[in-house]
């Protein structure tokens, strides 16, 4: 067996998908969950475990387990095989064959982060950490955290990295592409990071795949200095934290999002493990979508000085847009959220993260602030401030509910301002609403049928395959390429199973294929081989009225040109088809 077949049988594309996605069971074989390659509320991505296949109804996303790894992680195929046979401990083959370059490229930039991690974490125990070991005590940072978060130093001499990467017998073409070090003009080379706070930025899995590096002394220029993008690192994909923060995201069921490094790691400490930093920049959607994965409430936790309320709105706007129900948690006495914890303790912190406002309410509040709300002029004021955000939130039923209680909340409703709330709402409800897809051909009942038996593994249903050749209605079905793709594999005498049938397919039918064994679980039919057999004789009845119906419609053709022997031929063809009952072959 091919090493990717192996591995597909030995692993569980359920268990796989659940560990980036929340999923929730429905129906005998199939799980469901927000789809991580669109933006959606309710939930339209499938996971079948009988079939080992996922398949999304809004986006048509689809495939297997392999595909679902490289496409959520950007993976190559290679890469995405070794991280389901590492992660399962299935031993991967020797063979170099399946690396492809950019493979080889990747693998050698994960293990050189590994390594600098490793040396920075060192550096940061040894005589030259002390200055940055200083820093850390006056943050009020423990040591078990500093360890946990593998906080480092990297040395201020410019080449110990790099000397280290070469004893380790990197090529040199692939240290330059590693972002850890620099090259001067003339073509020497030295270390990115010198003499600055290491923290190792993780993928979702928990690979080191970047470096924040925070300067320690006012010559630092910038405080702040971020490792470049490589293969192996895109900066809007990546949120801080969030490999160790989705276990807490999904157990408490929302995401706090904070934006330094050092407000992740201090709310994190004090006890709240959701905790994601967006790093200062506003988010992307990729990043929005990482988060949503896992739960879809945020809680905005950002600083309070100006440049933070300018991310966060920017930040907050994305949000809504992708669906999710945000709370602003806002600090009082001017502190951050790290300083916040450390300086008034974790019940504090606690009582304002449950505290947090829904964002439409506090941004109500914010223009309460700015209007006389005991006037008229004042309310529509307010409701006018409101309109563009609360367009955001993608679903019209959501936003209809959010826009009357934001309403009720500044003072206006049916009874003693109509006339605003109706223009309020009708303001709100204006907004152009994305069609969903919809498969285009529809499957018949018997059709589906059929098809789910022949994909499930049991004895006996060669009997049907056999038959599959003499129902010439099978070439007029939706799902006709897939029953010749099915006759195909039967003649070859190929074990038929749903990956050698989808293996077979084109885009749209594999579509159709994925739609046509999912929305089968579910509706409680046993696919027995006896319900095939019903299935068949529905087909062949169908076949039968279809072939009398063709001939008929023959035979007036051949009357109205006159041809007359050509009718009598026709109807010979007829009565004889007609002797036969249901049409039997
Ligand atoms: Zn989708």
């Amino acid at each position: 067996m091919d090493f990717a077949q192996e591995l597909k049988s030995r692993v569980d594309i359920v268990s796989v998908i659940g560990e980036r996605v929340r999923l929730k069971k429905a129906g005998a074989n199939n799980y469901q969950g927000l789809c991580p390659f669109h933006t959606e509320k309710t939930p339209s991505f499938s996971v079948s475990a009988s079939k080992q296949f996922y398949y999304c109804f809004g986006c048509q996303a689809k495939g297997d387990v392999l595909k679902f790894v490289m496409e959520l992680e950007g993976l190559t195929f290679y890469e995405a095989l070794k991280e389901l046979a590492e992660r399962n401990g299935i031993p991967m083959p020797k063979r170099a064959q399946y690396a492809d370059d950019e493979s080889r490229l990747r693998e050698a930039l994960f293990q050189m982060y590994e390594l600098a991690a490793e040396a920075f974490r060192a550096n940061l125990r040894g005589p030259s950490g002390e200055t940055a070991r200083a820093y850390l005590v006056r943050r009020g940072l423990k040591p078990e955290t500093v360890e946990q978060f593998g906080l480092g130093y990297s040395d201020r001499s410019g080449r110990a990295l790099l000397r280290l990467l070469e004893q380790r017998n990197f090529a040199a073409a692939q240290i330059e592409q590693s972002g850890l070090v620099r090259k001067r003009d003339d073509g020497s080379q030295y270390d990115y990071f010198r003499g600055r706070l290491m923290f190792p930025i993780h993928n979702e899995m928990g690979k080191v795949i970047a470096f924040g590096g925070r300067g320690l002394t006012d010559e630092d220029v910038p405080k702040y200095l971020n490792s470049p993008e490589t293969p192996i690192y895109k900066k809007s994909r990546v949120l801080f934290n969030l490999h160790r923060a989705k276990e807490g995201i999904r157990k408490e069921d929302r995401a706090i999002l904070v934006e330094g490094y050092m407000d992740a790691i201090g709310v994190s400490a004090a006890g709240f493990h959701g905790v994601v930093a967006s790093c200062g920049t506003a988010l992307t959607s990729d990043q929005v979508r990482s988060i949503k994965r896992h739960s879809d409430k945020i809680v905005v936790n950002f600083d309070p000085d100006a440049a933070g309320a300018k991310a966060s709105e920017r930040s907050v706007q994305l949000l809504l847009e992708e669906g999710l129900q945000v709370r602003i948690m806002e600090l009082d006495g001017g502190l951050d959220p790290d300083e916040y914890c450390k300086e008034r303790g974790p019940e504090a912190y606690r009582t304002r993260l449950d505290g947090a406002k829904g964002y439409f309410h506090w941004l109500a509040d914010r223009a309460r602030s700015q209007y006389d709300l005991r006037t008229t002029e004042g309310q529509v004021a307010v409701l006018k401030y409101l309109v563009p955000a609360v367009q955001r939130i993608p679903d019209k039923l959501e936003r209809m509910q959010i826009a009357i209680e934001v309403a009720g909340y500044v003072g206006v409703d049916q009874a003693n301002q109509g006339m605003v709330l109706d223009a309020f709402k009708k303001s709100v409800a204006d907004r152009n609403e994305r069609p969903m897809q919809q498969p285009a051909e529809i499957v018949r009942p018997d059709e589906k049928g059929l098809m789910n038996v022949l994909l499930s593994d049991m004895e006996g249903r060669e009997v049907l395959l056999d038959e599959l050749p003499k129902i010439e209605i099978l070439q007029r079905l939706a799902a006709r390429r897939i029953f010749q793709a099915v006759a195909a594999i039967h003649a070859a005498g190929v074990p038929l199973t749903f990956d050698a049938v989808n293996g077979r397919l084109e885009e749209p039918d594999q579509r159709l294929l994925a739609v046509t064994v999912l929305s089968a679980d579910g509706e409680g039919q046993d696919f027995t081989l006896e319900y095939g057999v019903q299935c068949l004789d529905s087909l062949r009845r169908s076949d039968y009225q279809l072939r009398v119906r063709d001939l008929k419609l023959q035979i007036k053709e051949a009357e109205r040109t006159g041809n007359l022997a050509d009718a009598l031929r026709v109807a010979q063809e007829l009565q004889k088809l007609e002797r036969r009952p249901t049409g039997a072959s």
